[in-house]
């Protein structure tokens, strides 16, 4: 099953050397998903092959516009594309006001509905659930309220062993096995011993993003162990100071936060527009944290299980 992030956008406040404001396609096993969406963002999903009208739940970390100016036009596409399915987009506070003022102004009415759901951004909250993924918001610490997000798969099943199953075994003894149980007949005699045939369940991938956030270590619970954090280093290590008065991040310090969360990779991003050159944002994210890549657009993540 996929795990794939595909970062859409890299850029800070305004677009710059060629990249963009934030958003990253998640397609997990199927699921795609959209996080932030900055302006140009529906051209760059096209640019990447990543099917518009695939996305069912965007979700929007804050409302300052390089988070979200892309919004409106990518709801308006998907009208023009013919979507009837639903659309979920969750966002702080104001957000359906912005959108639906838009949609009033213009004399619109889309194909589709959209279901907004207002994050409570001073705590945590699930999302989204169905048998295989939970999705989470947790605070962040920023300017005006802004939520960070965990993509977590579910504990997976048991696998089987297709060496040692017999051919004519029945699904319901298939799926006691799965569960780990034991497998009797009607006189309450063993038939199938679980461990002999079943192999560990494959791995349950995670993904966390925070995105925009002063260094703030009360975050580290919220993406404790995470395969892969997403961290804001909006700025290099000798501009803290600036940092620390815009509500951003430098590079020591999402690398600071990686360490302390024990992630097993970091991804910075949302850099300065001031920075052409991002090689020292690398150098410097990977003197605290080693396992650090950075944001490059159109390149895919992907998690192995
Ligand atoms: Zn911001």
């Amino acid at each position: 099953m996929p795990f794939n992030l595909t970062i859409l956008g890299s850029n800070s406040a305004t677009p710059a050397y060629g990249r963009h404001h934030t958003a990253q396609y998640l397609n997990i096993g199927g699921h795609h998903f959209l996080i932030d969406c900055g302006e140009g963002t529906q051209e760059r999903l096209n640019i990447y092959k990543a099917k518009v009208q695939r996305i069912n739940h965007i979700f929007i970390s804050h409302l300052h516009g390089d988070h979200y100016l892309g919004l409106m036009g990518l709801v308006y596409t998907m009208h023009l594309l013919k979507r009837t399915k639903d659309l979920n987009i969750y966002g702080q506070k104001g957000l359906k006001e912005i959108i639906v003022t838009q949609l009033k102004y213009s004399d619109s009415r889309l194909n589709y509905k959209i279901n907004f759901r207002e994050l409570k951004a001073e705590k945590p909250e699930l999302l989204f659930e169905d048998d295989t993924l939970e999705i989470t918001s947790f605070p962040l610490s920023h300017r005006i309220p802004c939520s960070g997000f965990l993509f977590k798969e579910k504990p997976k099943p048991l696998r089987l062993s297709k060496e040692m199953l017999p051919e004519k075994i029945s699904l319901a003894h298939i799926a006691l096995l799965k569960k780990g149980e034991d497998v009797y007949d009607e006189d309450g005699n063993l038939i199938y011993k679980n461990s002999e045939y079943t192999l560990p369940p494959r791995r349950s991938r995670s993904y966390a993003f925070c995105s925009d956030t002063l260094y703030d270590e009360s975050i580290v619970p919220y993406i404790k162990g995470v395969d892969l954090l997403y961290h804001e280093a909006t700025f290099l290590a000798d501009k803290y100071p600036w940092a620390e008065l815009t509500f951003h991040s430098t590079t020591h310090q999402a690398g600071a936060i990686a360490k302390k969360a024990e992630v097993k990779q970091l991804i910075i991003g949302h850099y300065s527009a001031r920075y052409k050159d991002l090689t020292p944002f690398i150098k410097e994210t990977q003197e605290v944290f080693e396992n650090a890549i950075l944001s490059v657009e159109g390149e895919t993540i992907s998690l192995s299980e």
